[in-house]
């Protein structure tokens, strides 16, 4: 069956208080836009996504990836924004089924999506709901009463609708309501009411977006990596990808970046994907004497391509040659941009080992990183 997505992101955050409309904001260097899109992309099944926008915010648009999504400008309130979209698909023959969603909830699961798939031969309209938990009561004049809270729900998005139908529903019922699901409730069609999930809240002020944001800081994964290579005579020395200019550098396999090879350790611990020497073995000839900045890169891509996002390095060069406090800055900003971070996320702090050890008589070079990483679903 074919799948359209509608992505509402054209409220104008009147109850948020912030200059950037919350939609827009960010939870783990992704925009809420983003974390609902980025989940939908990875379901064959929809071929066609919609991002309903506030014409206000077209400056915050370069910050979404857009990527084979549909830009709808939105209208003055959120039905006539669903129908802009609705318009747009019933013109372009992307018939079949929708689902419609807000971009202020962007923690919905793949395994709500899966169960509308699953209901969507059957039925008409999906809607996923949550129970009243807390008790219900009406203030009338000056008695409260009691409400039975059974017969209450309240409603998620995403919810699926024939495009075809809920297009010629919204056509007829003009300026009658405020969402899709009452409309074709009214027309008492065939619907299905699924569990709705608690953690997909709406994020409507800050208090919502950061309890979104320590959902995200829950999920947190922290990974260790360490390296050390001896340092010879006519060697070049890397240090995070950088040439650093010194009278000894390193003896490896590839370049022999102890930086770059600590932090790739880490960074494969955090995903639990294993080490180093398991991706890259030095008895392959394919690696040898590679810029260690090329198997960094191979490995950023497979931690992104599984949704992990780098949230932060924390670097110590152990070394008593050469000095490095003139090239840690450079150091850092290359391993932030090689990761896709802002440089104040990775630090680097150079030590000595006080002349003792190997290091300590100039025959290594080591590096230890800890770090942190997050996933999104
Ligand atoms: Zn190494």
């Amino acid at each position: 069956m074919r799948f359209s997505f509608i992505l509402l992101g054209g409220g104008d955050s009147n109850r948020f208080k912030s200059n950037i409309p919350k939609q827009y904001h960010k939870i783990v260097k992704k925009t809420l836009i983003d974390i609902s899109i980025d989940k939908i992309r990875k379901f064959k099944e929809f071929k066609k996504i919609v991002l309903v926008y506030n014409k206000k915010h077209k400056r915050y648009l370069k910050t979404v990836n857009l990527k084979n999504v549909k830009l709808i400008q939105g209208g003055n309130n959120r039905r006539e924004s669903t129908f802009n979209a609705l318009k747009y698909l019933n013109k372009n023959n992307s018939l079949g089924k929708v689902l419609i969603h807000d971009a202020a909830r962007p923690n919905f699961s793949s395994a709500l999506i899966k169960k509308i798939f699953n209901n969507s031969k059957k039925f008409r309209a999906i809607i996923p709901v949550l129970r009243l938990q807390d008790a219900l009561k009406k203030k009338k004049k000056n008695k409260i009463l009691n409400l039975k809270r059974d017969s209450f729900f309240l409603t998620q998005t995403p919810q699926c609708f024939d495009v075809s139908e809920i297009y010629q529903l919204h056509k007829k019922n003009k300026n009658e309501y405020n969402d899709d699901d009452y409309s074709l409730i009214s027309d008492k069609k065939n619907i299905k009411l699924i569990n709705g999930e608690k953690k997909n809240i709406k994020v409507t002020d800050r208090e919502d977006l950061n309890l979104l944001k320590n959902f995200y800081s829950s999920k947190l994964r922290v990974g260790i990596g360490f390296d050390v290579h001896r340092l010879v005579v006519g060697k070049k020395l890397y240090l995070g990808g950088i040439k650093i200019p010194s009278k000894l550098g390193t003896l490896g396999h590839s370049d022999g970046d102890p930086v770059l090879h600590a932090i790739i350790d880490a960074i494969l611990g955090a995903c639990s994907m294993g080490d180093i020497g398991e991706k890259f073995s030095d008895k392959n000839k394919k690696f040898k004497n590679i810029s260690s900045t090329i198997l960094f890169k191979e490995v950023i891509e497979q931690v992104n391509k599984k949704n992990n996002i780098i949230n932060n390095i924390d670097i110590n060069i152990i070394t008593e040659t050469p000095k490095l406090k003139k090239y840690k800055k450079k150091i850092a900003y290359n391993i932030s941009s090689l990761c896709g971070i802002l440089p104040e996320n990775v630090n680097i702090k150079a030590k000595t080992t006080e002349k003792l050890g190997v290091i300590g008589v100039e025959k290594a070079i080591a590096a230890e990183v800890i770090m942190t990483i997050v996933k999104h679903d």
